[in-house]
């Protein structure tokens, strides 16, 4: 028996926070400020001012639904499980069809977390990044809602349109007690389907807020080496290993 050995790759799906991250319109700038050094104080130390909703974060339904859950209530079960991910790359920005997603809806297992891959991180920085992102439209967001996920996220800045004030998609789908992820990157290094831990702050009564999020992707390699003693044979490995 050829046996390869299991590794698991830790994609970090967050961007940094600090005084220059890109923000959205309209929101004041965070402070990062370091108010005791090593060198000067034998510690360091630092103060962070920063609103909820910026950078890579999560909004809880408590963000635009009146008593609904915050942040702190949502099982950490919602938010340590699978993530189904949507190649969006060869669709035009903007809102997604059912039927660009509904070859792999099937796919859908309760409580996974949607994410739409647009390659849109690589704007991060520009003013393109607010534009040229994949978000499901209200007939694809219900669909998976029926299906049961417990999320959904994306490699923009909203659920909506960054001009929208109506916020019909986040009520879609913070109106149905589940989570939305803003500004991820990295996910077009996501295959089809991952394990993913969403950890965000523990801020009591919190609407949002900075989440860290890390996708393990399973990957196999195989080892050349021969594992079973009793089939000590050389050129018996599978390049494909073990999944
Ligand atoms: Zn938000």
């Amino acid at each position: 028996m050829s046996i390869g050995v299991e590794t698991v790759r830790v994609v970090d799906c967050s961007h940094h926070y600090d005084n220059a991250m890109p923000l959205m319109e309209g929101i004041a700038p965070p402070d990062f400020t370091d108010f005791a050094t090593v060198v000067r104080d034998g510690y360091a130390m630092s103060r962070y001012a920063f609103t909820n909703h910026t950078g890579t974060h999560i909004d809880a339904p408590a963000h635009q639904i009146d008593g609904g859950a915050t942040l702190d209530e949502i099982p950490l079960s919602r938010l340590v499980t699978e993530a189904v991910v949507f190649d969006c790359r060869s669709v035009d920005p903007g809102p997604v069809a059912l039927h660009d997603i509904s070859d792999r809806v099937d796919e859908i297992r309760p409580n996974d977390l949607a994410l739409f891959c647009s390659g849109n991180d690589r704007n991060w920085g520009t003013d393109a990044y607010w534009r040229a992102w994949c978000y499901p439209g209200a007939e694809a967001s219900t669909a998976l809602i029926d299906r049961g996920v417990s999320g959904v996220g994306f490699d923009g800045p909203s659920a909506d349109p960054v001009d929208s004030v109506t916020y019909e998609l986040h009520r879609i789908w913070l109106g149905a007690g589940r989570v939305i992820l803003e500004n991820l990157r990295s996910l077009t290094e996501l295959p089809g389907r991952c394990r993913i831990v969403c950890a965000p702050l523990k801020v009591r009564k919190a609407n949002g807020g900075p989440v860290r999020v890390l996708a393990l992707v399973d990957e196999a390699e195989g080892t050349g080496v021969e594992q079973d003693p009793a089939r000590a044979t050389a050129g018996a490995s599978h390049p494909g290993g073990a999944s």
